[in-house]
C-alpha cells in the first residue's frame, strides 16, 4: 500500500467517554463490518471486557476508507482508559502518528483525559480533540472546549463534535484523520525495523506477534531476527486485523499487522522488541518501551495442588498477552505451592484473576494484595519486599519505606473540602489546587500508594457523587512507621494472612481483621482463638466458639430436595477452602484484610 495514503492513530480518552463506541462507528461506516455483524464495542472481545463494559487490551484494526476518490488505509488502535492500563496506551501511542482525544461533551475533561493527552503530546502526535455524546439532552460544549484549552493546552477551534452512539459527525472524523494526521515516514527499501507492540497466544497459530513497520518491508517467507531476544525465525504467515486476522503477502512502512513464526516457547517474544531481516540488520533497534514496575502483589494458589503446573503454563500465556503482569513461584505454609504475582493496580489484578479462572479454568485462592516496600537494613543493605512474609525482624530494620504517588483529582469545586479531608486522613501531603472553570477544580496530593490502591477510587466516587476522577503516578519511596502484623489461628501463625500496616492503625485494623475472620471461618467442633500480633505482642483477639451439629439437622423432616441442596452448597463452598492444621479457612478469609482499611 502506498504509504502516502496510510494513517495510524489511537483513540484515547477517560474511561466511558466513548472510545470503543467511536471505534465501532469507524468500522461500520468504512464497511469493515456490516450492520449485521455489528455489535456494541465489537473490539472488546475478551469475556471480562464484555461483562464489565470496559476495554482492558488495546486493539488494532486496519480499515479502508475512500475520500474524494482516493482510498486510504487507516490503522486504528482502541485503548483502555483506566489508570491501571496506562501501559497499554503508551505502547499504542508509540505505534501511531496521531490520536483522537475523545471527551464526553457533558462530563468534560477528567483525570485520565489529562494523563492520556499528555502521553500523546509526549510522543509528538497530532492530536484531534473530539467532543462526543453531543446527542445527550444536556451538554456543556463551550465549557468543555475551554477546559481542553486550559488544562490540556490544545487548540479547540477545530475540535470535532460527534455522537458515536447516534453516528453523528463520523464523516468529519474520517476527514480530519486523513487531512490532519501525517502519513508515516520510513522508506520501503531501507533495512527492516518493525516494533513489536503486543502479542498473544492463539491455539491454532501459536504465538502471534503484533507489529508496526517503521522502515523497510516485511514479507511472508522472510527470515527475520528479534533484535533484543536474539532469536531467528521464518515468517509463516503475515497479515492485518480487519478486524479479524486476514493474511497478506507483505507489510510496508507505517503498516500495522501481525506475524506468525511458529514460536511455541512462550516468553520468547518481548513487547518493545524490534524485528529486522536476519541478514540485513540495521545499526540499532527501535527505542522500545520502558517496562512498567508492578506495584501491587498478591499470592495465587491453586485450590487443587495438582493444578500447579497447569497454572504455571496459564500464567506464562497470560504474561505473553500482558507484559505488565509478573509472576514467580512461591510457597506458603498455609496454602502450599503457588505463585506471587505482580500487577499495576487493583483493577489489573481483578481482571487477570478473572481471566485466569475463565480462560484457564483453574480455581484459585488469592491472598490479600499489598504494595511493594523497601527496607533499609541495619547492615546497610536495601531490599524490596513484595510479600509480607519476607519482612525481616524488627531489630534488623533501620528504615521501612513505602511507595508514594502523586495523585491528581478533578472534581466539582464544592467537593474540595471533603476530598481534602479524605487525603489528610490517609497520611497525604497537599501539593496544589487549581480551578479549571467556575465549578471544577484539580487537586494534587502526594499519598502513600497503599492508601490509594485498595479503595480510594470508590471512596472518591461516593464523596463526589460520581463526579470526581483521579489519576496517579509513583514518585518514589518514603520512610514511614510501618510494621508487619501477623494473624494466629489457634495459636499458629498463618503466613498468608500477614499484612504490613502503619503502626498508628495497627490496633484498629487488627481488631477489625480478627472480627472479620470470626465471621468468615465457620465454627468447628472445638474453640478457635484468632489473634493479631506485632512480633510477640498480641494486639487483638476474637474466639470462635465450638459447635457440634450436623448441617442437615436444621432441615427437619421430609424436605429431601432442600436437604440435598444444602449439602451440595456445602460441597461447593468446600472447594474454596484450605485446611490449616485442624481449621478450615475459606478463600474469602484471605481477602478479609481488604475490608479492614
Ligand atoms: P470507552 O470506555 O471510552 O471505550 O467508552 P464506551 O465506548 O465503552 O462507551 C461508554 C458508554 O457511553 C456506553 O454506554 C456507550 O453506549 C455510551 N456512549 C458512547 N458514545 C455515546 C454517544 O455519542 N452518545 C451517548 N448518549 N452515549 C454514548
Ligand atoms: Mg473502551
Amino acid at each position: 500500500f502506498d504509504q502516502r495514503f496510510i494513517r495510524n492513530f489511537s483513540i484515547i480518552a477517560h474511561i466511558d467517554h466513548g472510545k470503543s463506541t467511536l471505534a465501532d462507528q469507524l468500522l461500520l461506516k468504512s464497511g469493515a463490518i456490516t450492520q449485521r455483524e455489528f455489535r456494541e464495542q465489537i473490539l472488546d472481545d475478551l469475556d471480562v471486557e464484555r461483562e464489565r463494559g470496559i476495554t482492558v487490551k488495546a486493539r488494532a484494526v486496519a480499515i479502508h476508507y475512500t475520500l474524494d476518490g482516493q482510498e486510504y488505509e487507516i490503522n486504528l488502535i482502541d485503548t483502555p482508559g483506566h489508570v491501571d492500563f496506562h501501559y497499554e496506551v503508551s505502547r499504542s501511542l508509540a505505534a501511531c502518528e496521531g490520536a483522537l482525544l475523545v471527551v464526553d461533551a457533558f462530563q468534560g475533561v477528567q483525570a485520565q483525559t489529562v494523563a492520556n493527552a499528555y502521553a500523546a503530546i509526549g510522543c509528538d502526535l497530532e492530536i484531534i480533540p473530539v467532543l462526543n455524546k453531543i446527542d445527550l439532552p444536556v451538554t456543556r460544549i463551550p465549557e468543555v472546549m475551554e477546559e481542553i484549552e486550559s488544562v490540556v493546552g490544545l487548540d479547540t477551534s477545530n475540535a470535532l463534535k460527534v455522537s458515536a452512539k447516534a453516528g453523528i459527525g463520523i464523516e468529519d472524523v474520517f476527514k480530519a484523520i486523513v487531512e490532519r494526521i501525517p502519513a508515516p515516514k520510513g522508506k520501503p527499501d531501507d533495512p527492516l525495523r518493525a516494533l513489536v507492540f503486543d502479542s498473544k497466544y492463539d491455539h491454532y497459530r501459536g504465538v502471534v506477534t503484533y507489529i508496526r513497520v517503521k522502515e523497510g518491508t516485511i514479507s511472508k517467507g522472510q527470515k527475520i531476527y528479534f533484535m533484543k531476544a536474539g532469536t531467528a525465525h521464518e515468517i509463516l504467515e503475515i497479515g492485518q486485523f480487519r478486524p479479524h486476522m486476514l493474511p497478506c503477502e507483505e507489510l510496508g512502512p507505517g503498516q500495522v499487522g501481525y506475524i506468525v513464526t511458529g514460536i511455541k516457547v512462550l516468553g520468547n517474544v518481548h513487547v518493545g522488541d524490534t524485528v529486522c531481516d536476519y541478514l540485513r540488520r540495521p545499526a540499532a533497534p527501535l527505542p522500545g518501551y520502558e517496562i512498567p514496575q508492578q506495584m501491587v502483589f498478591c499470592g495465587m494458589y491453586p485450590i487443587d495442588a495438582s493444578d500447579f503446573e497447569h497454572l504455571r503454563e496459564e500464567l506464562a500465556r497470560m504474561s505473553l498477552n500482558d507484559a505488565s503482569f509478573s509472576f514467580a513461584a512461591d510457597t506458603s505454609e498455609a496454602l502450599g505451592f503457588g505463585f506471587r504475582c505482580g500487577f499495576l493496580g487493583m483493577l489489573h489484578m481483578e481482571i487477570i484473576q478473572q481471566r485466569l479462572e475463565k480462560e484457564a479454568n483453574v480455581d484459585l485462592i488469592q491472598t490479600a494484595p499489598n504494595v511493594t516496600y523497601q527496607i533499609l537494613k541495619t547492615n546497610g543493605e536495601e531490599v524490596f519486599i513484595d510479600n509480607p512474609q519476607e519482612v525481616p525482624d524488627a531489630g534488623s530494620i533501620t528504615e521501612f519505606r513505602e511507595p508514594i504517588a502523586k495523585v491528581a483529582f478533578i472534581l466539582p469545586s464544592d467537593k474540595i473540602g471533603a476530598v481534602m479531608q479524605m487525603c489528610a486522613d490517609r497520611r497525604g501531603v497537599f501539593v496544589t489546587t487549581e480551578f479549571l472553570g467556575p465549578q471544577r477544580a484539580q487537586l494534587v496530593w502526594e499519598l502513600p500508594l497503599a492508601e490509594i490502591v485498595f479503595d480510594m477510587y470508590d471512596k472518591l466516587k461516593s464523596i463526589t457523587q460520581g463526579y470526581g476522577t483521579m489519576n496517579y503516578e509513583i514518585i518514589g519511596y518514603r520512610a514511614a512507621d510501618l510494621v508487619k502484623m501477623d494473624i494466629l489461628v489457634k495459636g499458629e501463625r498463618v503466613d498468608a494472612l500477614s499484612t504490613i500496616v502503619h503502626r498508628t492503625s495497627a490496633e484498629r485494623r487488627g481488631r477489625a481483621l480478627c472480627k472479620r475472620l470470626k465471621e468468615e471461618i465457620s465454627r468447628h467442633q472445638f474453640e478457635i482463638p484468632i489473634q493479631a500480633a506485632l512480633g510477640a505482642r498480641i494486639i487483638a483477639r476474637e474466639t470462635i466458639s465450638a459447635v457440634r451439629k450436623d448441617v442437615t439437622a436444621k432441615c427437619y423432616g421430609g424436605d429431601i430436595s432442600r436437604k440435598r441442596k444444602l449439602l451440595e452448597k456445602q460441597k461447593e463452598g468446600k472447594k474454596r477452602m484450605k485446611q490449616f492444621g485442624s481449621v478450615e479457612i475459606p478463600q474469602k478469609a484471605f481477602l478479609s484484610v481488604l475490608d479492614t482499611g
